[in-house]
């Protein structure tokens, strides 16, 4: 009788002994890499996900941002990102979009508007769409055929498909910022975490525009004083569409705000149906346009692959891949 209580005892003592050591191998695993949650619980999971992102988003200029990296604040004060991508069936567009989503699976409470300019959304799209996780809403808004028609001269990309996201934002959305972030360019993460505290209107510089190299609001001892554009033709707002972000709430209170089917003038129309607003008005980012946090890329035009010989290839992979293929 007596052995079997020590009995008792030793396995009790050594049970203890082990979970406490397991306790304590994973608090060390959480504080030497914070990037890797295997081991935890998913809410702790997301917790230190915030964390990790604050430190990205930590070096914030403005001085009204949160400073304090508490978990449940960023949470649930961050102030929802809408990125309206427009986007079209090309070779590209998988690999664009891929890419693109990459980058958006890296921010906190951001809501992706990807509208497809075309009759019917395209099935790869939404398959990828749904892999990412994020929260989206997949569109579609073909180019009006006036324009699609059009033989000479430029058309209006995209034009369709960023106010057909606008609309969505009217109906679906009270607060938080817009952004259009077209598929194919290329954006610096520390690009989501400014443009979240936008008030109105806020502006920062975009590489590889135009032969100057980018372009930029001019800003002399610390305020705003014109644009730097390789192209200004007569336009009062001469920027990128890839270099400003919009207030939700300002957006909504300016009900008939739209961008014109005039090409090259689509950012310049947009932000002038913004009014009442003035290029004084602009909150410039990216310390004081100082830094270039995205980047006007453009991928190489690939031409349509060319049919698969059935005959030859029948019963293999290529049958598969080729469906994938534009
Ligand atoms: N786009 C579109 N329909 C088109 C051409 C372009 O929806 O017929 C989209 C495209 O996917 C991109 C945006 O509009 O997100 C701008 O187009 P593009 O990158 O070709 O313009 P660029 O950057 O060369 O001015
Ligand atoms: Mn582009």
């Amino acid at each position: 009788m007596r052995l079997s209580i020590k009995m008792y005892l030793i396995i009790f003592i050594s049970a203890s002994v082990i979970l406490y050591q397991y306790h304590l191998s994973n608090a060390w695993l959480i504080s030497q890499n914070s990037q890797e949650f295997h081991v935890l619980n998913p809410k702790t999971n997301e917790k230190l996900r915030n964390v990790s992102l604050f430190n990205i988003t930590s070096s914030i200029s403005n001085s009204t941002r949160p400073t304090t990296p508490c978990f449940q604040e960023l949470e649930d004060v961050l102030p929802p990102l809408y990125v309206i991508t427009p986007t079209y069936r090309r070779p590209e567009q998988l690999a664009e979009l891929t890419r693109l989503s990459h980058t958006l699976m890296l921010v906190k409470n951001v809501f992706w508007i990807v509208v497809e300019d075309a009759t019917s959304k395209t099935p790869l799209v939404g398959e990828l769409l749904k892999k990412t996780g994020l929260k989206y809403e997949h569109l579609i808004a073909p180019m009006p055929e006036q324009y699609r028609k059009k033989k000479k001269g430029p058309k209006p990309r995209g034009v369709s498909n960023r106010n057909r996201g606008l609309q969505w934002i009217r109906q679906n959305a009270k607060t938080g910022v817009l952004y259009f972030a077209d598929d194919d360019n290329t954006y610096d993460l520390q690009l989501f975490a400014e443009i979240r505290y936008t008030k109105r209107v806020s502006m920062f510089p975009v590489g590889l525009i135009t032969k100057l190299g980018v372009s930029s609001p001019i800003v002399r001892n610390g305020r705003f004083s014109g644009f730097y554009d390789g192209w200004v033709a007569g336009r009062k707002f001469p920027v990128d569409m890839a270099g400003f972000a919009v207030s939700v709430e300002f957006l909504l209170k300016r009900p008939k705000a739209l961008m014109p089917f005039k090409p090259g003038f689509e950012e310049d129309g947009f932000l002038k149906s913004l009014e009442p607003f003035e290029p004084q008005d602009i909150e410039l980012l990216a310390s004081n346009c100082t830094k270039i946090l995205v980047w006007h890329t453009q991928t190489k035009k690939n031409e349509p692959s060319q049919p698969l010989d059935f005959a030859k290839y029948n019963n293999t992979n290529l049958v598969m891949l080729k469906q994938i293929l534009v």
